[in-house]
């Protein structure tokens, strides 16, 4: 085989191997990345949650005071009532009595129902602190096992281009060139071998002739239909056979 076809099959091999390194450093990354959300998610519910215990809190602190002024004003009403003599004035002092009672009674009870409604809120606030500390919890560890990993990748997608480098020394700049254009429109395969005449990128049957001359291996070929540059090697064929 000639030496420029044999150079783009090691940039091939190269640009493989930094592949599945930059999918499993995605992954990791994704990884991660999603967990943050769902924890700035959650720590959004949280404060939320936290907003409207502090307001019914509020409510019910408000409403304690205005039961306390109940009580005082039947307080009032009672002694006024004592002091009445007139018929008609003591009619009118007991309907303020029972106005009085009532709103009493309705003040009660709403200050029960706003008590009910900051403990579930405490208990909600709470369940949700448990949730995302445990989510906290597992970003740390997930931090920690993938930050090793993720510089090791990193380093060797670093290194790739020192690399092909070293490769590229014994390629004509024109075939480089080629090779990088077709890996960027190719989905990252630029060098492919041919199996019973056919480019197995594409599956395009090349020309008798042409197939000869692949097999041969001494000149340089892309397919005219998807641009690969093309190569011949039994170990690929018999692969491709099983
Ligand atoms: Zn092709």
């Amino acid at each position: 085989m000639n030496k420029t076809t044999e150079g783009l099959i090691e940039l091939q091999r190269i640009d493989d191997e930094i592949r599945s390194v930059k999918k499993e450093r995605d992954e990791l990354t994704v990884n991660l990345s999603s967990l943050h959300k769902i924890m700035a998610q959650m720590g959004v519910e949280l404060t939320d949650k936290r907003g409207k215990l502090a307001e019914v809190t509020s409510f019910h602190t408000d409403k304690k005071l205005e039961l306390q002024a109940d009580n005082d004003r039947i307080q009032q009403a009672k002694s006024k009532l004592l002091a009445v003599s007139r018929t008609k004035e003591y009619q009118a002092m007991t309907k303020e009595l029972d106005n009085l009672r009532k709103k009493h009674g309705e003040d009660e009870a709403e200050l029960t129902r706003l008590q009910a409604a900051i403990d579930d809120y405490r208990a909600s606030v709470s369940g949700a602190e448990g949730r995302l500390a445990e989510v906290q919890a597992e970003v740390e560890r997930e931090q920690s096992t993938s930050a090793g990993r993720i510089a090791e990748l990193d380093k060797l997608i670093a290194g790739v281009a020192e690399k092909k480098a070293v490769v590229k020394v014994n390629i004509p700049k024109e075939y480089v060139v080629k090779y990088e254009r077709v890996l960027e429109r190719r989905d990252g395969v630029a060098v492919v071998p041919c199996v019973q005449g056919r480019c197995t990128g594409c599956r395009m049957a090349l020309p008798p002739q042409v197939w000869v001359k692949v097999q041969l291996g001494k000149e340089i070929f892309q397919c005219s239909s998807c641009q690969r540059f093309l190569y011949y090697t039994v170990q690929a064929s018999q692969a491709s056979m099983t």
